[in-house]
């Protein structure tokens, strides 16, 4: 993934630190082409995702990785979508399609996670994910 665009390194975990990672985003979060999905989808618009779209290499697990037991699966509807809990505190981490060809190798990263970032200084795209 050699590149000369722009790209940042964010720390997150959730609440309780139980699940610690970091995520490198290009371009990063406060460039002016960046935005973070803001969708209307039942468990969206439950949890307050604001999410970005990255490949899975983008991402890098410093305690334990999402096929631990600390971390809860779930998923709904058509069950293309997995969606990951800390089974501690309950924060909402990530999402990622298990369908083979459906958004193959791409994680939802829930940008709330991120350490020392103001969500309020984020653009936000709405998407209508309930129309879908
Ligand atoms: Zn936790």
């Amino acid at each position: 993934m050699a590149s000369d665009r722009p790209s940042k390194k964010y720390r997150a975990s959730c609440h309780c630190q139980l699940i610690r990672y970091t995520v490198t985003l290009s371009p990063p979060l406060h460039d002016a082409d960046s935005w973070v999905v803001e969708c209307n989808c039942s468990i969206c618009a439950r949890n307050g995702y604001l999410n970005v779209y990255v490949q899975n290499e983008c991402i890098e697990f410093e305690t334990v990785g999402l096929e631990s037991e600390l971390v809860e699966k779930y998923r709904f509807a058509k069950q293309r979508v997995q969606h990951y809990f800390c089974t501690r505190c309950g924060s909402s981490l990530m999402a990622e399609s298990i369908e083979p060809g459906f958004y193959e190798g791409v994680k939802a990263i829930n940008v709330r996670m991120f350490h020392d970032v103001d969500v309020h200084t984020l653009q936000r795209r709405q998407v209508d994910g309930r129309s879908l």
